[in-house]
């Protein structure tokens, strides 16, 4: 296959990259690079199977040739990022999602969608399956991220129904690894941060939130199921292991052997923020044949391997 992979400079659009060429496939990744990083794909970039594009996909945009699959995974993913970025944000998920479904038409592509838990807001319902229509505030701190991918949702479920397009809609919980950004501001790259640096752990609020973290390489595999499957409705792929923000401390703290504890933030950073989040994956498990499958210690002992080496080229 040729496959076009909108954000693929970024976290998970460069694992998505590695992962169709060495399965074989052309990749055409393109990025703006905002929030994305040539580092990501240095690696590839002397491969024939491998071209780059550095381009806004929020302007109209064109990929010679044919093309079997466009995958969009653009859009600032941080709240820090989208609160520094709330238009580019806003657009990305409107005009970017619009000019890649655009491309899939005209070639004639099938088309996934990265969406998020974030559509869900802060759930009533628990845990979150794809049939809850969530709980968001439209006009708050994280409203840019979420109603853009809400939005985002609702043009790709369009062209389905009005073009016959093969799409299909992806809502990723919360998905860590290598290539994270260290200065992203979620709260995996800041805790294996700190505890490299042996500081305390910076837990937002009393620490009671939950969150259910899945490694890098789960979501990947779910991602390229869907996008083979003949499924067109949004499908949860994360790790139901639901944990609270001070437990999860507690994790890092302990695998990094790290004494310094914790500091409790109040600053009204937690506005809006959703108190839990654990994804229904009883739909993903039937029509995809998919699980998760890395361990929390295993995928942090990665994760934090690829931060001490970033640390050490740029200490
Ligand atoms: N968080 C924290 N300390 C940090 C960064 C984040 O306690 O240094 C909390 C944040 O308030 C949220 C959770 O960790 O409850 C997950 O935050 P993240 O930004 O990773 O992603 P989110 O799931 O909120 O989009």
């Amino acid at each position: 296959m040729r496959v076009v992979i909108a954000g693929g400079a970024g976290f998970i659009g460069s694992h998505l990259c590695d992962r169709f060429i060495a399965d074989g496939h052309t990749v055409v990744a393109v990025d703006n690079l905002i929030t994305g990083s040539e580092n990501n794909i240095q690696h590839l970039v002397e491969r024939p199977a491998f071209s780059f594009i550095k381009h806004d996909i929020c302007e109209p945009f064109n990929v010679d040739g044919p093309v079997d699959l466009v995958l969009n995974f653009a859009s600032p993913a941080s709240p820090v990022d989208y609160l520094e970025l709330p238009l580019e944000t806003l657009m990305v998920g409107s005009y970017g999602t619009r000019n890649t479904l655009d491309l899939a038409c005209e070639k004639g592509a099938a088309y996934v969608l990265a969406s998020t838990s974030e559509v869900y807001g802060d759930p009533l319902v628990h845990p979150q399956h794809e049939g809850y229509y969530g709980n968001v505030n439209p006009i708050g701190p994280r409203s840019v991220y979420d109603e853009a991918k809400r939005f985002a949702e609702a043009l790709t479920m369009a062209y389905h129904t009005r073009f016959g397009l093969n799409t299909h809609i992806v809502r990723i919980f919360n998905t860590y690894g290598p290539r994270m950004r260290l200065n992203d501001g979620r709260v995996v790259p800041n805790f294996v941060d700190q505890a490299l640096r042996g500081e305390p752990l910076t837990v937002y609020g009393d620490g009671s939130q939950t969150r259910s973290f899945q490694y890098v390489s789960d979501l990947i595999e779910g991602v390229v199921r869907l996008a083979g499957s003949d499924y067109h409705l949004p499908v949860n792929i994360g790790n139901p292991n639901e944990l609270t923000i001070h437990e999860f401390a507690d994790v890092v703290n302990t695998l990094a052997d790290n004494p310094a504890g914790i500091v409790y933030v109040h600053d009204g950073r937690t506005r809006d923020d959703p108190q839990t989040r654990r994804p229904d994956i009883t739909l993903a498990a039937r029509i995809l044949g998919w699980e998760p499958r890395v361990s929390l210690h295993d995928g942090l002992a990665e994760t934090f391997a690829y931060f001490e080496e970033q640390r050490k080229r740029a200490p």
